[in-house]
């Protein structure tokens, strides 16, 4: 039997990439060499790097402007790397708290310089968006940097606040990079862990303003420097080859698709018909409020938490795995990225129903 796994991350990557993956891992292009034993600087492999960052840049209509790199460590790396480019220490930056990411990132940028948390839903538990109307930015931020969506509570922004001229725009989007249309121009940086929604954990996709990155603080470690990673084309040392391989192969697939406005489609209708299902009852419950439900991760409730467990138990015997919510939230967390086929979503709401009739 097929399980469809809705873990929050690593998630479920297309089957057809780990296919593909698996074609090529011991002959990759008839080179009678896996992928993972080839040269960084050769042929194939600079063909792979070449193609996923053109792949990134057409689906996300990213211009010249703009770099695409990989960088390793994973979304938490970038929580320190960002301050130590562009944060002076008589600098303030301002930070939205809406989920235990943005609070992680709050506290690691925190050993830099003054932070001014804008606004947070912290006293709700990051139930919403924290309302952008009450913000309170600084007069001379370094930047603004917020999460767009946080994938613990299961909130998203559905359109992004506007930002003073002059201060860039700094975004996490590990939960939901590429699972929608956005416009790069509105931001300085965006950035994220690959695997939630683009390949295997490790390695963090970040998409800079050149001219921001030449601004960054040269007096740190080089490979923290994001000039670096322009300078050398993310090849300062040795990139994480097969991530990139992964990422190139992810989004070959987003392109056969129908790219980012056919996906966030597809995102949408399943989203939409899971909240349906959630609203249309007296036994599922979101907690999160209507106006800043998540697309990505889908939090809900059930009346008791042993019918929760109960819950995950008979989903698991029934092919669907990784449901159970964060265990800061409890409950259950359905996270449906990009590579989340409608067959799965629709399996699980066969399944809600059923559970539902049957009390358990
Ligand atoms: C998963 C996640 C992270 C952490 O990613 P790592 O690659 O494990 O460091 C950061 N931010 C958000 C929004 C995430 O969902």
């Amino acid at each position: 039997m097929k399980v469809y796994n809705f873990s929050a991350g690593p998630a479920m990557l297309p089957e057809e990439v780990m296919l593909k993956a698996q074609e090529e891992f011991c002959n990759y292009g008839d080179t009678k060499c896996g992928i993972l034993e080839l040269s960084h600087r050769g042929p194939q492999f600079m063909d792979v790097l070449a193609t996923a960052k053109q792949n990134i840049r057409d689906l996300m209509n990213i211009n010249d402007d703009y770099e695409i790199c990989f960088v390793q460590g994973g979304a938490s790396m970038q929580f320190c790397m960002i301050p130590m480019n562009f944060l002076p220490a008589d600098g303030v930056a301002d930070y939205a708290d809406s989920g235990t990411w943005s609070s992680k990132a709050i506290q690691e940028a925190q050993r830099f310089a003054k932070i001014n948390v804008v606004g947070s839903s912290k006293e709700t538990n990051y139930d919403r968006i924290p309302v952008v109307r009450h913000w309170q930015p600084s007069e001379n931020a370094a930047y603004m940097h917020i999460t767009s969506n946080n994938t613990i509570a299961g909130t998203q922004f559905h359109t992004f606040p506007p930002v003073k001229e002059g201060v860039p725009m700094i975004a996490d989007m590990s939960s939901d990079f590429m699972s929608r249309v956005i416009d790069i121009n509105d931001f300085g940086m965006v950035y994220g862990g690959a695997q939630k929604n683009l390949g295997p954990s490790g390695v963090a996709l970040v998409i800079i303003r050149k001219d921001l990155a030449a601004r960054g603080n040269k007096n740190i470690p080089t490979m923290l420097r994001y000039s670096t990673y322009i300078d050398k084309d993310s090849m300062f040392n040795t990139p994480p080859t097969f991530a990139i391989y992964l990422l190139k192969l992810v989004t070959d697939w987003m392109k056969a698709q129908g790219g980012l406005a056919m996906i966030e489609e597809i995102n949408n209708t399943k989203s939409e018909a899971l909240y349906e299902l959630i609203d249309g009852s007296d036994f599922y419950r979101s907690p999160v409020e209507p106006g800043s439900r998540s697309k990505m991760n889908i939090v809900f409730r059930l009346p008791s938490e042993e019918l929760e467990g109960e819950f995950i138990k008979k989903a698991g015997m029934n092919g669907m795995s990784g449901l159970k919510g964060h265990r800061s939230v409890g409950g259950i967390r359905a996270s449906i990225y990009n590579a989340m086929p409608i067959a799965g979503v629709e399996k699980l709401i066969d399944f809600m129903i059923q559970f539902e009739k049957n009390k358990g």
